[in-house]
C-alpha cells in the first residue's frame, strides 16, 4: 500500500503571541513550560488511512469522556529537538531515528504506523510556522513532541479505529544552569518499570505511569531520578526512567547494558555508541549486574557513571542510593570521559562540529 500523500492545511493563529512576550519566554524557557502558537494534527481511520493533516493554532483538545485513550491508554509518543545554528539555518538531529521508533512503538501498541514521510513533514511544517520560536543561543533548543493517540469513542476493549497523532512544541532552556554536576539516583529494589514481553521497548506513556510512584519514592531520599532492575531477577541493569545508562571503566572501555526487549532504544544512547568509539574508547553493550554498579564503583573499576537522552543530553551521575546504602563516583564534579563525549555529542547538534556521520537534516 503506498502512503497517502502529505499535503497539510495550514491555519495560523489570530492570537499569536507578541514579539515581547515570545522574546521573554525565550530568554528563561526552562522545560516544558511555554508552547509555540501551533500545534500539527492529523486522523487514522481503517477506511481513510492517514487524513487531514494540518497546522492549526494551539489550544485544548476537546475529548469525548468515553475517548478510548482516557481508559485503555492506548498512547505513544517521541521526543525530538530544533536546534538552531549560528547562521540562523535549523536542524533536527537524527529525525528518521525517532519516527522509525514511533513506527515500532505503534506496532507494539496496536496503532496505525505513520508513514515517515509524514513524521518528518509534520514536524517541518509545525517548525516552518513556529520558526520565530526556535531559541538561539547557548543549549537552546526547541522541543518537540509527537505523539499519538486511541481517540475512538468507545469503551470495547481493541485498538481503536480511530487515531489522532500531533505535534506540539515547546521551548528548552539548557537543562543545566550554572555548570554540570552530577546527580544522585535512587535504585528501586521493589517496583520494575517494564518486564520483557510487556511495553518496555515501546515509548508510551504507560511505562511512564509505572514510574512515578518509584520516582516519588526517589524524591524522597533526595534523588533525582531512579534506577530500574529487570523485572525477573531484580538483578540486571535496565535503564532511569527516561534515560539510559553507561558505565566508564578505568581501563578507559565503556559498557550500556545490552538490549533486552524492555529497555527503551534511545537514539542518544545509540549516538553515544558510536561517538565513544570515535573518541577511542572501546564500548561494549552487555549485561550489567547491580553489584557490578556498587563494587566497581567502590573499588574504582568503575570511574564514571552517566545517564543519557534527547531532553538532558548526557547527565552524570554521582551517588547511587539504596536501602540500607550507598556509593559515589567521581568527585562531585563532570568526569573527563562524560564531559568529551557530551561535548562531542552537542557540537554535532549545534553544528559547531563536522557531522561525519550524516545525522543532521536541516528544516530552514
Ligand atoms: C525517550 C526515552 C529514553 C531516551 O531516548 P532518546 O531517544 O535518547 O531521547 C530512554 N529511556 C526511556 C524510557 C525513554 O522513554
Amino acid at each position: 500500500m503506498t502512503s497517502p500523500t502529505f499535503a497539510p492545511r495550514i491555519e495560523l493563529s489570530d492570537h499569536a503571541r507578541g514579539e515581547a512576550e515570545r522574546v521573554g519566554i525565550l530568554a528563561n524557557p526552562g522545560f516544558g513550560n511555554h508552547f509555540t502558537d501551533h500545534m500539527f494534527l492529523a486522523e487514522w481511520t481503517p477506511a481513510e488511512d492517514w487524513h487531514d493533516p494540518r497546522v492549526v493554532p494551539y489550544g485544548p483538545l476537546q475529548l469525548d469522556p468515553a475517548t478510548a485513550v482516557l481508559h485503555y491508554a492506548q498512547e505513544i509518543f517521541e521526543g525530538l529537538k530544533a536546534y538552531s545554528h549560528a547562521d540562523g539555518s535549523v536542524w533536527l538531529f537524527r529525525p528518521e531515528a525517532n519516527g522509525e521508533r514511533l513506527q515500532r512503538s505503534a506496532h507494539r501498541l496496536a496503532l496505525p504506523e505513520l508513514p515517515l514521510d509524514w513524521f518528518l513533514g509534520s514536524i517541518r511544517s509545525l517548525v516552518e510556522t513556529d520558526r520565530a520560536w526556535v531559541p538561539s543561543g547557548e543549549e537552546k533548543s526547541l522541543y518537540l513532541r509527537p505523539f499519538m493517540f486511541a481517540s475512538e469513542v468507545f469503551l470495547g476493549v481493541r485498538p481503536s479505529q480511530h487515531v489522532t497523532y500531533s505535534v506540539i512544541a515547546s521551548p528548552a532552556g539548557a537543562y543545566f544552569t550554572g555548570g554540570i554536576k552530577p546527580v544522585s539516583i535512587w535504585l528501586s529494589e521493589e517496583f520494575s518499570r517494564a518486564g520483557v514481553g510487556g511495553t518496555g521497548a515501546a515509548k508510551c506513556g504507560g511505562n511512564y505511569a509505572a514510574s512515578l510512584l518509584p520516582q516519588q519514592e526517589a524524591a524522597a531520599h533526595g534523588c533525582a531520578q531512579v534506577a530500574f532492575l529487570d523485572a525477573v531477577e531484580h538483578r540486571w541493569i535496565e535503564e532511569l526512567g527516561g534515560m539510559n545508562l553507561y558505565f566508564v571503566h578505568a581501563d578507559g572501555s565503556i559498557v550500556t547494558p545490552e538490549l533486552n526487549g524492555s529497555i527503551l532504544e534511545g537514539v542518544t544512547r545509540d549516538s553515544i555508541l558510536q561517538l565513544a568509539r570515535d573518541l577511542g574508547h572501546e564500548v561494549v553493550e552487555r549485561k550489567v549486574s547491580i553489584d557490578e554498579w556498587r563494587e566497581g564503583v567502590a573499588d574504582g573499576t568503575i570511574t564514571e557513571v552517566f545517564a543519557c537522552g534527547t531532553a538532558a543530553v548526557i547527565t552524570p551521575v554521582g551517588t547511587l542510593k539504596w536501602n540500607g546504602g550507598e556509593v559515589t563516583s567521581g568527585d562531585g564534579e563532570l568526569g573527563k570521559v562524560t564531559g568529551a563525549i557530551r561535548q562531542a555529542l552537542v557540537d554535532i547538534q549545534y553544528g559547531r562540529a563536522r557531522d561525519e556521520h550524516g545525522w543532521m537534516t536541516r528544516l530552514i
